[in-house]
């Protein structure tokens, strides 16, 4: 099974910037995959149009076999989203911002609450599922949107430079945290980062992606061989 087919998808923003000239790309389920590039690459576009936040110019992308254009809810129902910026509202309760999520998707209450309990958890935000989100640190804020995002317990999850203006020690732990998700519980994941060294520690599978084209994609060891 594929968890994400790409082809031929461009991108032309109002105001007539190319953001993406062209791009294929398959990432199969199970797989850890990662998206590097520097500023401007293109990399927040494609998550954005695979998320369907952003509207694509030209090509066709398939979630799970779900087509972004015909299968438009199906498609978004696999995916969990974590976006680089902070979107959730600040005032609001850790618990309540992670059980509203999954009430979006259809959940139950019930279930919900117990999805809560085991993400913040697994997060170590249980003791402030109580506080409003803004009294969070950086990195918890960050790892709440990763709670968030797991609540209707989509089979790809999709990550925008998730460490990104995070302290080492933390970073550590989101590592270990996304690989055990990865391993444990089968779920893809596809992350975009501009640390070499973040894709080494996490993926299989890494993309390059450079001035909205892909000139790269191969393993991790691959990768590492060819530099060396
Ligand atoms: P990356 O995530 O790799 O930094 P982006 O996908 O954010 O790259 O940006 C790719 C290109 O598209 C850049 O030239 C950027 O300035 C441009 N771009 C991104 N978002 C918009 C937008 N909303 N409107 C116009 N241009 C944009
Ligand atoms: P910062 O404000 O520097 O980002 P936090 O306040 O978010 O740090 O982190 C508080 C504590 O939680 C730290 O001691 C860190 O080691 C621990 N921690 C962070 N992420 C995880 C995780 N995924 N699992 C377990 N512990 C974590």
């Amino acid at each position: 099974t594929k968890a994400l087919e790409i082809e031929g998808l461009r991108k032309t923003y109002a105001g007539g910037v190319e953001a993406l000239k062209g791009i294929d790309l398959t990432v199969a389920q199970g797989d850890f995959y990662a998206l590097l590039g520097p500023n401007g690459a293109g990399k927040s576009t494609t998550i954005g149009i695979i998320s369907s936040l952003v509207n694509k110019t030209a090509g066709k992308v398939k979630v799970f076999g779900y087509d972004i254009d015909s299968q438009l809810e199906q498609a978004k129902s696999q995916i969990g989203l974590v976006p680089q910026e902070f979107n959730f509202n600040q005032f609001e309760k850790v618990e309540q911002i992670v059980v509203n999520q999954a009430g979006l998707y259809g959940v139950e209450r019930k279930e919900a609450k117990q999805r809560a309990e085991r993400y913040l958890k697994q997060l170590d935000l249980w003791e402030k599922r109580d506080q409003p989100a803004r009294t969070l640190s950086g990195g918890m804020k960050r790892r709440l949107m990763i709670a968030r995002a797991l609540m209707h317990e989509p089979r790809l999850l999709i990550l925008d430079e998730p460490t990104a203006g995070v302290d080492i020690e933390i970073r550590r732990a989101m590592w270990d945290f996304l690989k055990e998700i990865n391993s444990q519980q089968g779920i893809t994941i596809i992350l975009t980062t501009h640390y070499l060294e973040e894709a080494e520690m996490l993926c299989r599978h890494i993309g390059i992606i450079d001035k909205g084209r892909l000139v790269e994609n191969t393993t991790m060891k691959g990768l590492l061989g060819k530099l060396n």
